[in-house]
């Protein structure tokens, strides 16, 4: 469904992202994991046109993005950009609906997707006449995937989506997000820094450091077959909190691999 072939980025001299390819199937789940800084972001914006690459290649369901129909391909990929990225001075509905709008869509049109999508992501109807700083931290979140759905993308890009939320919060967003990919079965590339995180939602994890992958694999292949050091003292890293009470349950797998 999407493909970046052998795209590399280069920053002032510095390399952003190197020559990777990366391929999302249909209906699946990606998570790009690493460190800040090695390239997931940009990675990212490469996939939807928003950063144009150095060398390499883009293609959306076969077709090549160009500089041309960026916009056009752009509207077919749903995105959710880090830190949320709601315009402040419109209201949550406003947010949601506002390319929507500009294409031409009636109000009927709009209301009846509005709907469904509130209901989709579990967000109460009447929040919408809110501004962002009007609602919570998890609601927001809600409405920029509202914001990301409301043209029924074919792949949903997501950066960062849950990173600021606490994790009661978090915790329960995972939960409705994998419920919504699956729901939908938009073909997802989620960006994330939590390896919890990715080994409940992803289909496949790629795991980068200073804009290469260094693994790609099932979420369980990361955790069993670290292709090197770096990925086990990622993996090792992030460990559950139970194993600061020793032998409490330290080695269970993360949630969702049972
Ligand atoms: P991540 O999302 O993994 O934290 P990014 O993709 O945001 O990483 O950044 C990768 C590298 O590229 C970093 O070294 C960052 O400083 C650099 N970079 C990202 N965007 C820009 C930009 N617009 N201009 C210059 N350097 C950038
Ligand atoms: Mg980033």
């Amino acid at each position: 469904m999407l493909l970046l072939r052998e795209v590399a980025k280069r920053y002032d001299g510095v390399q952003a992202v190197a020559p990777t390819t990366l391929e999302c199937e249909r209906g699946s789940t990606t998570v790009l994991i690493g460190p800040s800084g090695c390239g997931k972001s940009t990675l990212l914006k490469l996939s939807n046109g928003l950063v144009a690459p150095d060398c390499g290649e883009v293609r959306l369901d076969g077709e090549l993005l160009t500089r041309e129909n960026a916009l056009a391909l752009r509207r077919r990929m749903g995105y959710v950009i880090q830190e949320g990225g709601l315009f402040p001075h419109l209201t949550a509905r406003a947010n949601v609906e506002l390319v929507a709008r500009h294409l031409g869509w009636e109000a009927t049109r709009r209301s009846a997707r509005m709907g469904s999508l509130c209901e989709l992501v579990q967000l109460p109807e009447a929040l919408l006449k809110r501004y962002p700083a009007e609602l919570s931290g998890g609601q927001r979140q809600r409405v920029g995937l509202m914001r990301a759905l409301m043209l029924d993308p074919d792949v949903l890009l997501l950066d960062e989506p849950l990173g600021a939320l606490d994790p009661m919060v978090r915790s329960e967003l995972q939960s409705d997000l994998r419920a919504v990919f699956r729901a939908t079965g938009k073909t997802v590339l989620l960006v994330t820094h939590d390896m919890g995180e990715a080994v409940f939602l992803a289909d496949t994890v790629v795991l980068m450091r200073a804009g290469s992958v260094v693994q790609r694999g099932a979420p369980r292949e990361l955790v069993e077959e670290p292709s090197e050091a770096f990925v086990a003292d990622f993996v090792r890293a992030q460990r559950s909190p139970l194993e600061g009470l020793g032998g409490l349950g330290g080695q269970d797998p993360p949630q969702g691999t049972a």
